[in-house]
Formats: structure tokens, sequence, C-alpha cells
């Protein structure tokens, strides 16, 4: 059978991502074919499609590091035609082909059962992004950051995971702080559920080892210098969660906040995350977003549109959530 879908190739005359129309040849091994309905553009989907940074590490193949449909066809008994499910992550996108196409094969393991509380296209609204930043709240959580502590700051906030990081800490009763590049996005980050909306200006440059202690808790997409001066602004005992690198992949700052204010840094990563952890996060999202802010953050796309809004996206101009309809 025939499918859509967008394809990586990489030859001598360069690296390129286009829609083609595959067949099931094409499709790489693994017990499980789903249809997929939706699928999502993430940043390091747009890092894929646009061969910005080596994420893609197996040629052809189809980007993609989320995706929600139908079981079609099942070898592995956990899983029976027609269920509906989901995928974020585990190398799907990177080195085996993902769900920027109407058809993909996985390995049953990676595969989760779409939580009653969303539909598919609500469940890729969320996607890599929004489940990232359910484990960052997690995580702050794991190191005692409870609301009522003080402000937590949200960096990257009109960004996916930022937006999502937003609405959780708010609902969840944070005083949340967003940090932009886009102060025009103030009233969408307060409709999220901002407190209060800061440039990222005063985050982004070299600081100082120590600061003014002021955050119990961050949750950080961005990296670099403003991870430092979060670390370094972060109050006695709290806690950053790191997860991105929108401004880079450095480290620039020093131990200070560590060893003398007793911060933790806590890593976190959604592609390797076990089983465990995402059925926890998943769960926890369908308690604890509002689906009518997860609405509000989210645009939806046909697949050809994701070739143009990934440069776009890595540009740091595509705001919230991007929901792509591969149908379409
Ligand atoms: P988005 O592009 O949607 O959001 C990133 C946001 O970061 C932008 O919207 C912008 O927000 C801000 N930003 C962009 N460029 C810069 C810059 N140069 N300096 C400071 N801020 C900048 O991406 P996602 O939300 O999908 O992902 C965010 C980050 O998290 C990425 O680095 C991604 O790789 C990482 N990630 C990691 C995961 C993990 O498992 N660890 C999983 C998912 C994502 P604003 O305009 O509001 O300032």
């Amino acid at each position: 059978m025939s499918y859509r879908a967008l394809r990586i190739t990489r030859d001598d005359s360069g690296y390129r991502c286009q829609l083609q129309t595959l067949d099931d040849a094409d499709l790489p091994a693994g017990e499980v074919t789903v249809r997929v309905d939706y699928s999502t553009l993430n940043y390091k989907d747009g890092l894929a499609i646009t061969g910005k940074s080596p994420v893609v590490r197996q040629f052809p193949l189809t980007p993609g590091i989320d995706l929600a449909g139908v079981v079609e066809h099942s070898e592995d008994p956990r899983w029976t035609v027609g269920q509906a499910v989901l995928l974020n992550g585990w190398g799907v996108g990177e080195t085996h082909s993902g769900g920027l196409a109407e058809r993909a094969r996985l390995r049953g393991d990676w595969l989760l059962a779409i939580p009653s509380a969303f539909d598919a296209r609500q469940a890729m609204a969320i996607g890599t992004a929004g489940y990232t930043a359910m484990l960052c709240v997690m995580a702050l959580e794991r190191h005692g950051v409870q609301a009522g502590q003080g402000e937590v700051l949200v960096t990257g906030a009109s960004g996916g995971v930022g937006s999502v990081a937003v609405a959780l800490l708010a609902r969840l009763g944070h005083v949340v702080v967003a940090s932009t590049g886009r102060p025009h996005e103030a009233d969408y980050l307060r409709q999220l559920g901002a407190h209060e909306v800061i440039d990222r200006a005063s985050l982004s440059a070299p600081g100082k080892p120590l600061a003014k202690e002021r955050w119990a808790g961050v949750v950080d997409s961005v990296g670099s210098h403003t991870l430092a001066n979060a670390c370094a602004s972060t109050r006695y005992g709290g806690t950053v969660a790191a997860c991105g690198l929108a401004q880079g992949m450095d480290l620039p700052g020093s131990v200070a906040p560590f060893i003398l204010r007793g911060v933790t840094l806590a890593g976190v990563d959604s592609v390797m995350a076990p089983r465990a952890l995402r059925e926890q996060a998943w769960a926890r999202l369908a308690r604890d977003l509002d689906i009518a802010k997860l609405e509000a953050m989210t645009q939806e796309v046909g697949l050809a549109d994701a070739l143009s809004l990934a440069p776009q996206l890595l540009a740091g101009q595509v705001r919230g959530r991007v929901v792509v309809n591969v149908r379409r």
C-alpha cells in the first residue's frame, strides 16, 4: 500500500527533506504497523528537516519524533488492531523512520495507549514538548518544589516546552514567571497562567556566579547563559530542571549555586525515559493540563507545511505547539 511521507535523503547533491509517496516496502522493521493520524513539529524535528544539526543518523529516513494513530497490524500481543496509540522519542525520527507520514512501523515496546482524556490530535498537541514539560514539573516535585514556596521561572516560555510548562505550573498553583524574547506574546503567556512576563535579555548575557535569590524552581529549555543565570538566581535549596538548548549547548556558569545554596540541577531527557516514567507523565498530563489552554497554544498544519515551518521554529518564530495533520 502506498502512503505519503516526508523523506530525508543525503547524497552527493546534499541533504534534502521532501514530501514523497512511499510504499509498504519502505517501512522499517517492527512488530506494529500504525496508521498515523497526527504528528507534530518539535525543535528536534526542525533540526532533522533542515539538517541544521546532525540528529538524523540513517538515510533515507522519515522524520517525526512523535506520532498518534491507530494500530493496523500487530505481532505484539500487547497491541491489537484498532487500538489508539502514541509514541514519543526512542530514537524514532532519528535512526528509525518516524511520524511525519501516513504510516509507521515500530517496536511494540515504544508505544503507549493514548490516555482516554485525549484524542490523537490532543496527544500530538502535547507531543514530546508537552510530555517533556511534564517530566520537568515532575523533576521539580521530586526535589521538593511545591506551590506556595515562591516564584517558578520558565524560560523559552513562548515555545512548545515553555508554553506547556507555564500552563501546567499555573494549574498546579505555582506563581509562574515567563521569560521570553517576544514581548508581544505577553498576553498569550498571561492567558496560559503566567503571573509575570520578563525579557529573556535579562537572563541571556554572561552573568555573575551568584545573583539575588529569586526562583524556588526553574524549567529551562534554553541552556547556555540563560541556564547558568537561572541557577545563579535560584533560592537556597531550589531546583532547576534543564531540558533544552535553544540558546546553546554550553553551560558557562560556576558551581557556586550548588555548593553555596544547595541548588539542584535536574537533567531531563524524554527520548530514552523509561516506560514507567512516561506512563506517569501522561497520566499526570491527563489530570493536570487544561485542555482549553492546550487548544489556545496549538496550530494545525498539513504534512507539506512542516517543511516550511521547520526553519521558522528553529528561529524561535513559532508560538506554542504545532500539530501536523498528516492526511492534510
Ligand atoms: P521551540 O522552538 O518551540 O521553543 C524554544 C524557545 O526557546 C523559543 O520559542 C524561544 O522562546 C526560545 N529561544 C529560541 N532561541 C533562543 C535563543 N537564542 N536564546 C534564548 N531563547 C531562545 O522548541 P521546543 O519547545 O520544542 O524545545 C525547546 C528546547 O528543548 C529545544 O532545545 C529542544 O531540543 C529541547 N527539548 C529537549 C527534550 C529532552 O528530552 N531533553 C525534549 C523536547 C525538547 P521565546 O521566544 O519565548 O524566548
